[in-house]
């Protein structure tokens, strides 16, 4: 389970603090001394982990806790707040073009889960939208990408516009808009090449797709089972790209945490959905207080 490890050192940190009538400042520091170790072994970003420790180790030195007659009820709570503005406070919601149609770039490094998190927006849309997407199979170098995001539009009968792989990716995004506008397809939802590492001639290509295209969304998807690597990744992408959200996937499997906690604070853009699983269904906007109340159990 997601965040198992994290959690619980979490929890037996806080137990400690349960049966004291008063907490000092001396227990508040143990305390804090214990939660950044578990949020080192869960991989969260060292300087993310720094600031968080000092704010609430400040706040938690207050009167609020000090004074308290529940004091460990107080610390949690600090604990959760903060965790949540970490995570960004609250949910973003997907840039909508003032004038249809929407066009997101999905980007990321292979295997991250960008095509199938593709379909699953596309599933996400037409559920709570009744969205009549378009996607455009702008992969060239796997030949199964393209089948497999054919696959994915005939399971959720969208169509899938794509060239093969022997026309330039620019070009086919080029057509595949032009045939969205004919056909009014509210959204637009480009799968990108992805490759195993960043490299100059994939953000060359990306580059040249965003130029021409100007998405509304540049949702960079990574694989929340990498820790520290999927925020490198998400810093590299952003840097490059200037992308407008993460689709953090895989939540369904036993990370620990360490993406989640530290990309919005590391790159400063959003996590705006969370992979839970390998269905199309398993997509859900991703809510920084949920998020924080299930690492805390
Ligand atoms: P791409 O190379 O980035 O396009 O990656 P794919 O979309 O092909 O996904 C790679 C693998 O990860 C596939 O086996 C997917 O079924 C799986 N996958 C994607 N998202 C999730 C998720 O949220 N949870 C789980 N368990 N598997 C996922």
């Amino acid at each position: 389970m997601a965040f198992e490890g994290l959690s619980e050192r979490l929890q037996k940190t806080f137990s400690k603090l349960r049966g004291k009538g008063k907490v000092t400042e001396a227990d508040v520091r143990e305390m804090m001394r214990e939660v950044r170790l578990a949020l080192l072994e869960a991989d969260v970003n060292f300087d993310v982990t720094k600031t968080f420790i000092k704010t609430v180790r400040e706040r938690a030195v207050g009167s609020e806790v000090l004074e308290s007659l529940t004091p460990a009820q107080q610390v949690i709570k600090i604990v959760n707040e903060e965790l949540t503005k970490v995570m960004g406070t609250t949910a973003v919601a997907l840039n909508n073009a003032p004038k249809i149609p929407t066009i997101i770039m999905m980007v990321g490094l292979q295997g991250a889960g960008k095509t199938t998190s593709a379909g699953k927006l596309v599933h996400y849309l037409q559920t709570e939208q009744k969205a009549r997407p378009l996607l455009i199979a702008a992969d060239v170098y796997r030949p199964a990408a393209i089948e497999q995001l054919q696959t994915i539009g005939q399971q959720l009968q969208v169509p899938v516009y794509d060239e093969g792989t022997q026309v330039d990716p620019v070009t086919i995004v080029e057509h595949g808009l032009t045939q969205a506008r004919e056909q009014k397809n509210d959204y637009v939802l480009i799968d990108t090449a992805g490759r195993l590492e960043i490299d100059t001639q994939l953000m060359d290509e990306l580059r040249r797709i965003k130029d021409l295209a100007q998405p509304n969304e540049i949702l960079l998807v990574v694989d929340s089972m990498t820790g520290q690597a999927a925020t490198h990744v998400a810093e590299g992408f952003n840097e490059q790209l200037d992308i407008t959200g993460v689709i953090l996937t895989k939540l369904d499997g036993d990370t620990r945490g360490g993406a989640a906690l530290s990309i919005r604070a590391v790159t400063g853009k959003p996590i705006k959905f969370i992979g839970s699983g390998e269905k199309l269904a398993a997509l859900e906007v991703f809510h920084p207080d949920r998020m924080a109340n299930r690492i805390l159990g």
